[in-house]
């Protein structure tokens, strides 16, 4: 790897005096911060780096495409924050950003605290501005004391001052955010660092291959023994799978303890496919059913917090929001601190999930029994009411289109494309999409996670397709679409085999909000009425497409699969269509219900 800088030591003479050339003295050959922070990155397996160049980053971004990393470079560096936090994600790796100072610093703060909320590895790496000017608050140029402002937002926060600590910094680094919970770390780079040169022996031998980054976590055998106590009693057992599931990449180990206990089991978003959505024992079909009845819930890396109503009120069985529906429960997670934070869990199994399900796995042997024949056809009895009558709704074909008969074709076509990855972002486009689309895969579909966050659409679909090589789907609201929509040149740019699907009803929720004020400006909620996305994609070169029935829909789905050109389908839907807050309206107890 051509990386050294051969410079000559700050004050060696290289002529003497007179012009005579003199005997060249060999300088010692030095490498400097620039090429060290590539070559620690690259030491320890990290090929790519999402970001936006600028001072003081400019030259490391070129620096790091010569040196064979794979650099792609965003529009608005939020984004590039998303599409390194899912590169974490799917990839077991912390997930690189780099972006400049002060601003582009706090563009990509959303990102890591989003990662660091939803258990994703990733490193912000920033460059920033002189420390001494900065302390003293003297005006430098995008000033901003970043460590401080990050740290309470991430998993841990450094600085790096020398180039000899460069190693020990990313070491530090990459451990924090992939070690125990996943989740984001700050690398605060000073632009005084990059050009500092060493011996570049010396260097090269200060930089750390990090061993075993995130070392397995063995279960304690009482608590694995406490567990399988618990299950083996179970009436009415239910098995939750989470992200934290999917991130784990145990697939085999859960799906064989999914088989073997005959349990049925209920996936969390992104968690759907790690078993298929159409594996009999799946229940998403009759999620409303088995939550309040199950006995015993053994959660698998799914957290206890709002997107599982806390675990209490109507959705578990209580009689009141706080009230609990008398579940007992068994966790597994790794990190020992989840257990306990909104109800009471009776056998918390702390390490990490492959090591914990195999643990449990060893304990159920030929003679575990099986669920109760009750439980089992209560919930097939259910299922199979829910699927009918969701069936009846996906047959309809309405025009204008609606959120169903426009997913139904999305529907086929995951089912045909099975190993494409699903982005998936909006309100009603989030909530309808996540019913109706079956995942047949493992970490293929990709969403707003813990925050509900609106934003991570091109940044995870262009990390997606980087990272797997796979065709991505990107189905979106056109309201979540905005939040990153200019990256579609950055898609057409590095040509990548993107899909997007926007379903668009004109607005926030639904387009056909009025000014209560009856004045001439448009109501907060409402876009422009009838506006062409597909021409956006067009501009950098994409193929964008209109498309206002669901043949014609399917037509353009199926040809960016066949050509994997950026594609752009503008889905014009009802724009009555849609529900104030999604499925969530619960949270917001001013909406209006239409
Ligand atoms: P969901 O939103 O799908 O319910 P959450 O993000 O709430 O999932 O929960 C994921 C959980 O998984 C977190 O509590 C996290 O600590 C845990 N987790 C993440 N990775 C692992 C792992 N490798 N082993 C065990 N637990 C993990």
């Amino acid at each position: 790897m051509a990386t050294v800088t051969p410079t000559a030591p700050a004050g060696q003479a290289t002529e003497q005096a007179g012009g005579t050339a003199a005997p060249a003295a060999q300088a010692p050959e030095q490498i400097d911060g620039f090429h060290l922070v590539i070559e620690a990155l690259r030491l320890n397996g990290i090929d790519t780096v999402f970001g936006l160049p600028g001072i003081p980053i400019t030259d490391l971004t070129r620096k790091a495409q010569a040196a064979g990393m794979r650099v792609i470079s965003f529009r608005h560096e939020q984004n590039a924050g998303y599409a390194a936090s899912i590169a974490g994600f799917l990839t077991g790796k912390p997930g690189i950003c780099l972006t400049v100072s002060a601003p582009g610093f706090l563009n990509g703060l959303t990102a890591l605290a989003n990662a660091t909320t939803n258990c994703f590895p990733m490193i912000l790496v920033s460059g920033s501005s002189e420390r001494e000017i900065v302390d003293l608050q003297q005006g430098d140029y995008e000033e901003m004391d970043q460590l401080a402002i990050a740290r309470p937002l991430c998993k841990a926060a450094f600085r790096v001052l020398h180039a000899e600590d460069i190693g020990v910094g990313v070491a530090r680094a990459i451990r924090a955010a992939v070690s125990g919970r996943p989740g984001g770390v700050y690398l605060d780079l000073p632009a005084k660092l990059f050009p500092q040169s060493i011996d570049a022996e010396a260097g090269r031998r200060s930089l750390i291959r990090v061993v075993d980054p995130a070392p397995r976590q063995i279960p304690a055998p009482e608590a694995v023994q406490r567990a399988l106590d618990l299950l083996k009693g179970a009436k009415r057992p239910l098995i939750l799978l989470g992200k934290g599931a999917a991130y784990a990449r145990a697939d085999d180990a859960i799906r064989a303890l999914v088989e073997k206990t005959g349990i049925p089991y209920l996936p969390m978003s992104m968690a759907k496919g790690i078993l298929p959505d159409t594996h009999p024992q799946c229940a998403s079909a009759a999620r409303s059913f088995v939550l309040p009845e199950a006995d015993v819930v053994l959660l698998v890396g799914a957290r206890l917090n709002w997107l599982l109503s806390h675990g209490k009120g109507k959705t578990w069985g209580g009689k009141s929001a706080k009230d609990w529906g008398g579940q007992k429960f068994i966790q597994v997670d790794i990190s020992p601190q989840e257990a306990d934070s909104n109800v009471a869990i009776d056998a918390p199994v702390v390490g990490d999930i492959g090591s914990c399900v195999a643990a449990l796995n060893a304990g159920i042997g030929a003679g575990w029994p099986r669920p109760p024949a009750e439980w089992l056809a209560a919930v097939g009895e259910r299922k199979a009411r829910n699927v009918a009558k969701m069936a009846e709704t996906l047959a309809k074909d309405p025009a204008p289109m609606n959120f169903h008969s426009a997913l139904n074709v999305v529907r086929d076509i995951v089912k045909a494309n099975p190993d494409a990855i699903l982005v998936n972002e909006g309100a009603n486009a989030l909530d309808f999409t996540r019913s109706i689309v079956d995942m047949y895969k493992p970490r293929r579909r990709l969403d707003v996670g813990t925050w509900g966050v609106m934003g991570i659409g091109m940044g995870f679909s262009i990390a997606a397709a980087v990272t797997s090589g796979e065709q991505v789907i990107a189905i979106e609201g056109d309201s979540a679409f905005g939040f990153s929509g200019m990256e579609v040149e950055t898609i057409c740019r590095y040509n990548l085999p993107v899909c997007i699907v926007i379903l668009n009803n004109n607005g926030v929720y639904r387009g056909d909000e009025k000014n209560l004020a009856g004045g001439t400006d448009p109501s907060p909620m409402v876009f422009v009425k009838g506006a062409r996305y597909d021409r956006m994609m067009e501009a950098f070169g994409g193929v964008g497409v209109q498309a206002s029935t669901p043949a014609q829909l399917r037509a353009a789905m199926e040809e960016a699969i066949r050509s994997r050109r950026p594609t752009l389908v503008n889905a014009i839907i009802d724009e009555g269509a849609g529900t104030e807050s999604g499925r969530i309206t619960a949270l917001n107890p001013t909406a209006k219900k239409k």
